[in-house]
């Protein structure tokens, strides 16, 4: 056999490292494996426009058959690995074929959690992850009149906004006591909690769900307190884990997903990962998980690097983004340890604030301000740290501090 590199996922990370190891020159067999039955697609919009109705279906398509074929990718759908031999090299399907490889990736991504309680199993019990679910959410938001979405993260939050466009009732019950407490600082907490009230949402924090009611299809939610929702749909978004059993019950370390090096390396030659199964293990030793499409698509292309036999070590920041009733949130850096805040805003609804460890710019969130979150990409990139007084001051132009 020559050489043959096979992917199993073919989501946006595993696409990019098909796309990129043809682009390196990689000349022999890629076998791209995807578990679902379609072509590479976008999920972000999945709980955003293309739930509120706004975008069709074919537009999350992220490349068409021909380019498969013109890229010499061979795309498997509906493909999925029961086991893998690091030793004898092979990948073993589910249907029992054994495929060979000289470099293997893990591009399996992440499962959206859904706690082992009663009645989790009811029709109308939904997690948001592929577009198999949210066809289903879609078709059961249609009929529903009351939504509770569990989870006040972006894809919960995001989901209650869709439901609300389409004048169904939403409530979202959270655990903690603000909104997104994962990713962002208070301030964007409390603005999003009134904006989502501000439009009709219900929040309602510190909840613990006990349970799940109903006998053919779910009509409520319990809270431990005894509090009771009444709900035609219920929807879970209560974060994902990576998907890491095989590539672990394979040997590859991991924890709490599949550990990569900068470079995207696992702890196995010849076997890299990149994307939601990730975890990525900084100089300092924390070990980051970031579900993101700029993490996926960097990765993937420090991936096909290193089956390439080159280093390619990804170094940008972090970014994401949500879209809520008609806000847009992009974050840029990662908030941990910031001790000081400094906003920048042209109004109530369009701001940003700048985020310090000390003197140190550790990451921005904007609303409604797409250009200063583009800016200050750049800064952090760059290493800069402007100071706080030249942030606050809206008449000093942001580029001007990209100097
Ligand atoms: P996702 O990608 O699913 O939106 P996030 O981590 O952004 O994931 O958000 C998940 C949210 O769900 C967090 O705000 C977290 O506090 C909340 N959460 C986690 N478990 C529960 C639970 N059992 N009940 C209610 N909220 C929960």
């Amino acid at each position: 056999m020559g050489e043959r590199i096979i992917i199993i996922g073919a989501g946006q990370a595993g696409l990019q490292i098909a796309e990129s190891l043809r682009a390196e020159q990689f000349e022999g067999e890629i076998l791209l494996l995807g578990e679902e039955g379609v072509a590479p697609y976008q999920r972000p919009p999945l709980s955003k426009a293309w739930l509120a109705g706004e975008t069709a279906t074919d537009k999350l398509t992220l490349r068409g058959p021909d380019f498969f074929a013109a890229k010499g990718i061979d795309l498997r759908l509906g493909a999925h690995v029961a086991q893998v031999d690091l030793g004898a090299r092979q990948v073993t399907l589910a249907e029992g074929e054994t495929l060979e490889w000289t470099g293997l990736a893990f591009a399996t991504g992440a499962s959206a959690r859904l706690p082992k309680l009663k009645g989790a199993d009811l029709p109308g019990v939904c997690v948001l992850r592929g577009l198999k679910d949210a066809r289903e959410i879609s078709a059961r938001l249609g009929m529903a009149k009351r939504v509770v979405v569990v989870g006040g993260g972006f894809i919960g939050l995001e989901v209650a906004a869709a439901a609300r466009k389409k004048g169904v009732e939403a409530v979202v019950l959270e655990a903690q006591d603000r909104l997104m407490a994962r990713a962002v600082t208070p301030r964007i907490s409390e603005y999003f909690a009134d904006m989502h009230r501000a439009k009709g949402v219900e929040l309602h924090f510190g909840a613990q769900v006990a349970g799940l009611e109903g006998s053919d299809a779910v009509s409520a939610v319990t809270l431990a307190d005894g509090g009771v929702f009444k709900a035609d749909l219920v929807v879970f978004g209560i974060g994902a884990s990576a998907n890491d059993a095989t590539a672990a019950a394979a040997g590859v370390a991991c924890d709490r997903g599949i550990i990569v090096d900068a470079c995207a390396r696992t702890s196995v030659r010849n076997v890299v990962a990149a994307g939601d199964c990730t975890v990525f293990r900084r100089e300092d030793g924390v070990m980051l998980r970031l579900e993101s499409v700029q993490n996926a698509v960097e990765q993937g292309k420090a991936a096909a690097a290193a089956l390439m036999g080159r280093s390619k070590p990804f170094v940008a920041t972090p970014w994401f983004w949500s879209d809520q009733h008609d806000v847009k949130l992009q974050m840029a850096g990662l908030s941990g340890g910031m001790d000081r805040q400094i906003a920048r805003s042209q109004g109530e609804h369009a701001f940003s604030l700048f985020n310090y460890c000390g003197e140190t710019l550790v990451s921005v969130e904007s609303v409604n301000r797409p250009g200063d979150h583009l800016l200050a990409r750049r800064l952090l990139d760059a290493g800069l740290s402007p100071a706080p007084d030249q942030i606050a001051d809206a008449t000093v132009e942001l580029k001007s501090l990209l100097r």
